[in-house]
């Protein structure tokens, strides 16, 4: 007899302004941990160049986010920077309760959204080592036209001040440190007392019916 799998999934939450690195951090530890599946949100702002549809977002009409959001289809939205991003619920709740651990990447808004809905998801937040080194990364990251930027800055004022609120906080100075920190929390995460309280809970009744 083991032990070693609990009843439901756990939920992950990771959030950053942007330009701190946050989906090349989330891509590393996904090709580490295979059996993490990560939750594909929908946007309506259009694919930059090397995106693709289905692998980073699904990519749709203002339109169809907003019957979306009408007929529940979203765990959470938010409008973010001037376009619409949301998590489809039906896929993480099918994972969450056939016991796969699931990873969002979402901002600081769908954040409380979903604190408010599963307590016991884990939030990450992840904080560049500087300011200005985020605003390095993001203008060298050439996606964003400069008034695009402007308002990733300001926004990214503001969600800093979140960061409190997190369970965790990461820092992604050195890009192998942080994914070795992520790896190690998404870890830490599943070895918490209510989690594993269906496995210890089996353990314990053998203990109980045991002979001395
Ligand atoms: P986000 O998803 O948070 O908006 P990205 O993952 O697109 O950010 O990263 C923003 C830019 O910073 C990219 O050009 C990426 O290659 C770079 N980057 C990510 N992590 C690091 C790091 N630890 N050190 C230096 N550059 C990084
Ligand atoms: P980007 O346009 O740079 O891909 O993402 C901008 C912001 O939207 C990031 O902070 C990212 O975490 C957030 N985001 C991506 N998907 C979702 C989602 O489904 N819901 C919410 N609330 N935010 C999202």
């Amino acid at each position: 007899m083991h032990f070693a799998s609990s009843s439901s999934g756990l939920l992950f939450i990771v959030s950053a302004p942007s330009g701190v690195g946050k989906s090349t951090l989330i891509r590393s530890v996904l090709a580490e941990c295979p059996n993490l599946k990560f939750s594909v949100s929908c946007t309506t702002r259009p694919p930059r160049p090397e995106e693709i549809n289905g692998r980073d977002y699904v990519f749709i009409e203002k339109e169809e986010f907003l019957r979306g959001i009408d007929s529940g289809r979203f765990l959470e939205w938010a409008e973010v920077h001037g376009n619409y991003y949301g998590t489809d619920s039906r896929p993480i709740e099918e994972w969450l309760s056939a016991g796969q651990d699931v990873l969002l990447d979402i901002d600081v808004q769908g954040a409380r959204m979903v604190r408010c809905a599963f307590p016991g998801a884990v939030t990450i937040f992840v904080l560049p080592p500087s300011f200005q080194e985020l605003e390095e990364r993001l203008k060298n990251r050439a996606t964003e036209s400069p008034e695009q930027l402007a308002v990733r800055f300001e926004a990214a004022r503001r969600e800093l001040f979140d960061a409190p609120w997190y369970d965790y906080v990461i820092i992604n100075d050195d890009l192998k440190e942080a994914v070795a920190d992520l790896a190690a929390v998404l870890r830490a995460g599943r070895c918490a007392r209510i989690p594993q309280a269906p496995v210890l809970k089996k353990f314990l009744a053998t203990v109980v019916g045991a002979r001395a």
